[in-house]
């Protein structure tokens, strides 16, 4: 059940293609639930870094430590674990376990509102309720794991967001949407608000090979304990230079980024929860995605070569 709990986890939220390097890497450091269980935070933070949505990797290693001990024998143990709701639950419980229980994420949404020609709002409670009972409904109870796995792929690969593959579809006959040509309409969506827009200046303080990072305050925050940079006023410190300028968004949070370099220290940015890390130091630690970003932007627009190995320890 480990593997297939730490991939359901990593692929909520994160698409399938981003997600299997960090699989592959993160099963390699961390085999077996009882070494992901026994390793620091900070160990597996640094493993995660770059997924993003960090309450995944706490929650899961204190799955881990849950699954080191005894594995869940149903579906009701297997949703009382940290990090499981009913979607992960029904795909560990079909899958590891073969008990009848549908697994429902987007894709089969989709594909439900089609085949029942149903144009409820999608996002509503009612909704996910009524479309979950449905595809528990059609759930083949003898082979709920392939069942399961067989309505994801077509979400995915057939019944697309748009221009569903109705040609090819495997389901085609038991689809009401195709017989009445509503696909394309379905499902239906509310528009998602906009974009928060904020703006955020960073600093770069390079000196010597090393660079200077502080820590976050722990607490509930989905970041805490990671490593970024000081943040500094509009427009820099006196003395700094604008390296470069990036978009990041967090969920509908789009932040613009601007990168500072201060090559010397600066008495401005050295907090008491900062430290100077070394190149090697850098990839030891978890580090915020925006803070990887606007090193390398800090190297791209940096015409100081000393400065490069910065690329190759923030991937
Ligand atoms: S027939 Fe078309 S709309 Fe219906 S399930 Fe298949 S791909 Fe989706």
């Amino acid at each position: 059940m480990y593997p297939v709990l730490v991939s359901e986890i990593m692929l909520q939220q994160t698409r399938v293609e981003a997600v299997i390097p960090y699989f592959q890497a993160f099963l390699r450091q961390f085999p077996t639930a009882a070494l992901l269980a026994d390793a620091s935070e900070e160990a597996v933070l640094t493993a995660w870094s770059g997924l993003g949505y960090y309450s995944r990797a706490r929650n899961l290693r204190r799955a881990a430590a849950i699954l080191a001990v005894a594995t869940p024998i149903d579906h009701d143990e297997i949703l009382r674990l940290p990090g499981v709701g009913p979607y992960t639950a029904g795909a560990l419980a079909s899958i590891c376990l073969g008990a009848p229980h549908a697994a429902v994420d987007g894709n089969v949404m989709r594909v439900v509102s089609r085949l029942t020609n149903d144009p409820s709002e999608i996002s509503a409670p009612v909704t996910k309720r009524r479309f979950s009972a449905t595809a528990q409904d059609l759930l083949d109870p003898a082979h709920p794991g392939d069942f399961n796995q067989a309505m994801m792929e077509l979400g995915a690969t057939i019944c697309l967001p748009a221009n569903p593959r109705c040609l090819v579809c495997p389901v085609r006959r038991f689809c009401a949407a195709a017989d009445a040509g509503t696909q394309a309409t379905l499902p239906v969506k509310l528009g998602k608000p906009p974009a928060r827009r904020i703006d955020l200046d960073l600093l770069v303080c390079f000196v010597a090979g090393t660079v200077f990072l502080q820590r976050r305050s722990g607490g509930e925050s989905r970041l805490a304990n990671f490593w970024e940079l000081p943040q500094v006023p509009a427009g820099g410190l006196p003395g700094s230079k604008l390296q470069g300028e990036f978009t990041h968004q967090i969920v509908n949070d789009r932040y613009r980024v601007r990168v500072w370099l201060l090559d010397s220290d600066s008495s401005d940015v050295l907090t008491p929860d900062g430290r100077w890390f070394t190149l090697p130091e850098l990839a030891q630690v978890p580090v915020t995605t925006v803070a990887k970003k606007a090193l390398r932007a800090s190297v791209n627009g940096s015409k100081d070569s000393r400065s490069a190995p910065v690329t190759q320890v923030v991937q």
